[in-house]
């Protein structure tokens, strides 16, 4: 199996899930550009370059490539030193940033160890999952919008209430989806395609589906 596996999907299609079961199963790393930048503003624990750039996450917006090479790539140099290979969960959403990243990788001989894989969900089903999922209050559990899930009312692992996620406002979703949706993600997945490295999954049905076929898109 590669080494750096760097997963892409537009928002909604299990790309988190998904990465983070191929991580714990194989002691990689699963690296979240999102979870990393959360939890800097969360803690408040940043820069000042970075003050005003990061509230904007929970609007929907793309964050400046910098600050993403500038998280990415320390996080990589640090799990790459006890773990097996990392899992890039929403690290390239540009053509740009994918660009960068290989010659990070090249710069680092890593080059010849990428798998690149595509999750795809069309842009209403993102939009019909983003709107219907919710997170647990008590323990921050997400439950997705599922016919197993959709009609729990109380949080399954520890029976918490149910609410949505803040940043699944109607508007905030429709920018998430201009800026990061599969109309968006076009350009990166040919790019990638040409390159040899990718390998498309379809998101459009169950966890257990996508991770049989993410598996085989990896080994
Ligand atoms: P996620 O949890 O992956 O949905 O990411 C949450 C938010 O973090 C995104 O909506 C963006 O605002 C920001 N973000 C995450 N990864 C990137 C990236 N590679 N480039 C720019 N912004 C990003």
């Amino acid at each position: 199996m590669k080494k750096v596996l760097i997963f892409i999907g537009p928002p909604g299609s299990g790309k988190g899930t998904q990465a983070k079961k191929i991580a714990n199963r194989n002691n990689y790393a699963h690296i979240s550009t999102g979870a990393l930048l959360r939890a800097r503003l969360a803690n408040g624990d940043y820069p000042p370059d970075e003050a005003k750039i990061l509230p904007g996450i929970r609007e929907g917006h793309l964050v400046p490539n910098w600050l993403v090479y500038r998280l990415v790539f320390l996080e990589i140099e640090k799990q790459m030193q006890d773990k097996q290979g990392v899992v890039l969960d929403g690290a390239i959403r540009s053509l740009d940033q994918a660009k960068v990243f290989q010659e990070y990788f090249t710069a680092n001989k890593l080059i010849k160890e990428i798998r690149v894989v595509y999750i795809s969900l069309p842009d209403e089903e993102s939009y019909n999952r983003l709107t219907k999922r919710r997170v647990c209050l008590s323990c921050r559990a997400n439950i997705p919008y599922l016919p197993s899930t959709k009609d729990l009312k109380s949080c399954p692992h520890c029976k918490g209430e149910l609410i949505r996620r803040q940043d699944d406002t109607e508007e905030v979703i429709k920018e998430r989806i201009k800026n990061q949706g599969a109309i968006a993600l076009g350009p990166i997945v040919e790019y990638y395609k040409d390159l040899g490295v990718l390998k498309e999954v379809v998101g459009n049905c169950s966890i257990e589906e996508v991770e049989k076929s993410v598996f085989e898109a990896i080994n």
